[in-house]
């Protein structure tokens, strides 16, 4: 069957290659844990979503191929259908709409207690990043332990299953670690950057009824600006108002999500928060960029104002299923939004070439590749 891989450690080395198809008997990755005897989920693959991550990969900026091999197939964001189960699953079956979860576990006690989004190890094993082959295929096996089950009524925006998970770990960790404060009850949020990952932020604060303003680099109007306003959040152009100005205008965020991937915002973000604030970060920001700030300020404020920053990485299971959750909600509350969100479809694994070209296209917005019906 057809995958789209890379050769980690080269760049621009995608391609397209021949890989034989998994069967329910199949273990695919032994090297990092081995599906129970009758836990196997065979999954035919409907959409396959990419990112900056799988554009960075083939950068050769980070990612690894399993032992043994010199490729790793991409793809991290699944969407697809169940094709047959082992005779010991029972949580789905034939046919019902799945995502798959990214990371594997290591050995340390997070990983030991269904925690491996917050492994203690350095290395991590993750489908289409790191060590295991991902989805960007035509069918994948898995233990049912990774396979969640995405709603019939959801299969039009399934393949936000695994971005909507980052985004819902990210939020439930901050309300945890705010839980220090014995009451906090957040007001203002900044979400800053409007890609997938901003926008899904924006939603899910905006559910939990935060005044949101999100801020990105282009002027409104644009599909973006619109998205983010259908959501009831309030779009702020950064270059007509900057951060500050915003802060000085609405008063200063309790709450800020950073999803741009640029390491200046992640640090001038420290200079808005408000006391008692937290501050997400969940950009992962390849290669190196030096930033200056005035360290002494921000240590003071941020001491004296005991603000918190989280950062924030994948997502474990039951991430999935809340932020499959919050897709569910946000559809009925904003209905027809997220699907906005779904900008680029590509036909079929041939044209992987134009799906890697339109990772380099600011305006592509989600990028993703139809593989079955
Ligand atoms: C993925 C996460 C993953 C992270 C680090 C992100 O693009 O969405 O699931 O943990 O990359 O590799
Ligand atoms: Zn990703």
């Amino acid at each position: 069957m057809k995958a789209v891989a890379v050769l980690p450690g080269r760049p621009n080395s995608v391609h397209l290659r021949d890989i034989p198809a998994p069967t329910l008997e199949t273990q695919p990755h032994p090297h990092v844990s081995r599906i129970p005897e009758g836990r196997g989920v065979l999954v035919q693959s409907l959409r396959i979503g990419v990112d900056a991550t799988d554009r960075e990969i083939n950068e050769a900026l980070y990612g690894n191929a399993p032992p043994g091999g010199d490729y790793l197939v991409i793809g991290h964001e699944s969407f697809g259908r169940v094709l047959a189960v082992g005779n010991k699953v029972t949580e789905v079956k034939l046919g019902d709409y799945v995502s798959c979860t990214v990371r594997r576990p290591g050995k340390s006690i997070h990983d030991l207690i269904g925690r491996n989004d917050v492994t203690g190890e350095e290395t991590y094993y993750e489908r289409g990043i790191n060590l295991c082959h991902g989805y960007m295929t035509e069918r994948f096996v898995d233990d049912a332990e990774y396979i969640v089950k995405v709603p019939h009524g959801l299969r039009h925006i399934g393949v936000l299953a695994e971005p909507a998970s980052v985004c819902a770990k990210a939020i439930e960790q901050v309300y945890l670690a705010q839980s220090r404060l014995q009451v906090w009850n957040p007001r203002v949020a900044f979400v800053l950057g409007s890609g997938q990952i901003g926008l899904l932020a924006t939603m899910m604060l905006r559910l939990r009824g935060l005044e949101v303003y999100t801020l990105a680099t282009k002027p409104a109007p644009h599909l973006k600006a619109e998205i983010v306003t259908a959501y009831g959040s309030t779009y702020v152009c950064t270059e007509q108002t900057s951060m500050a100005d915003l802060a000085k205008r609405v008063g200063r965020p309790d709450l800020m999500f950073e999803a741009t991937g640029n390491a200046e915002v992640c640090f001038r973000a420290m200079e808005v928060l408000a006391i008692n604030g937290a501050l997400i970060w969940t950009s992962i920001t390849g290669g190196s960029h030096d930033v200056s700030v005035d360290g002494a300020r921000i240590n003071l404020e941020w001491v004296l104002g005991n603000k918190l920053l989280v950062s924030s990485v994948n997502g474990n299971r039951r991430h999935f299923e809340l932020g499959i959750q919050a897709l569910s909600h946000g559809e009925l509350t904003y209905p027809g939004v997220t699907q906005r969100i779904l900008t680029h479809p590509i036909q079929g694994l041939d044209n992987y070439k134009h799906m890697m070209a339109l990772l380099e296209e600011k305006k592509a917005l989600k990028v993703f590749v139809n593989i079955a019906d």
